[in-house]
């Protein structure tokens, strides 16, 4: 594929709804779905598995850069020959991902397969942290989403009934610590992203306002 990706980036904190909003600008323009996030979350199940410390950033580095991962369109995960689609949105991996996805080796290599993802299937909807700032500086299209925190948690909150708000509350602002704070490519709006704050605004709405900047 010669001609450069159409990529539209969606990047923001956990809780921003871009997993949602990303999958519906899939669905609405008829690009491929990626979840950049879901790949960081296979390298901390990769660790755990392995029995290896998150924070050992030479094996978890070999880690990602030797993974196996597949993700097919229909949400699957599975990382060397194992089904992880559900363990790794789990709290030990939820616990992990941060400390992992500040490691430069394990960002370099997700960078890596991204871009080749985009290549292969001529651009698509790719949601995460840094696509807008450092994965795709010329995606056509920047959205970050952001909202109020305490809505973030309680969406989240929402998701894993098995813990409390207040254990959500702070495992979220924990992991937007980690995340903002990183060298390496921290979370940040791209100067040119298109920015939408859903704390008050439905599914459809935020959307369509997406939809509305498309060039
Ligand atoms: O989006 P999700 O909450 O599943 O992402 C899990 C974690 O993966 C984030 O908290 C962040 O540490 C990391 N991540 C990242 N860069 C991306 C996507 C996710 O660092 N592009």
């Amino acid at each position: 594929m010669t001609d450069t990706p159409k990529v539209i980036a969606i990047d923001g904190p956990a809780g921003s709804g871009k997993s949602t909003v990303a999958r519906a600008v899939a669905a609405r323009t008829g690009l491929p779905y990626l979840d950049t996030g879901a790949m960081y979350r296979s390298v901390a199940f990769a660790a755990l598995r392995a029995g290896v410390d998150p924070d050992d950033a030479e094996l978890v580095g070999n880690l990602a850069c030797g993974m196996e991962l597949e993700m097919p369109a229909d949400g699957t995960v599975v990382v060397d020959g194992t089904d992880a689609t559900i363990e790794i949105r789990g709290p030990e991996v939820t616990r992990a991902v941060s400390i992992v996805a500040a490691n430069p080796t394990v960002r370099t290599e997700m960078r890596r397969r991204q871009r080749a993802w985009a290549a292969e299937h001529g651009g698509g909807v790719m949601e995460g942290r840094d696509i807008g700032t450092v994965v795709f500086p010329d995606a056509v299209l920047k959205v970050y989403l952001d909202a109020q925190p305490e809505v973030r948690a309680a969406r989240r909150s929402k998701e894993v009934s098995d813990l409390s708000y207040e254990t959500v509350a702070s495992d979220l602002a924990r992991r937007d610590a980690l995340d903002q704070g990183r060298d390496d490519s921290p979370l940040r709006e791209a100067d040119d992203a298109f920015v939408i704050d859903t704390s008050d605004l439905t599914v459809e709405q935020i959307v369509d306002a997406i939809l509305e900047q498309l060039p």
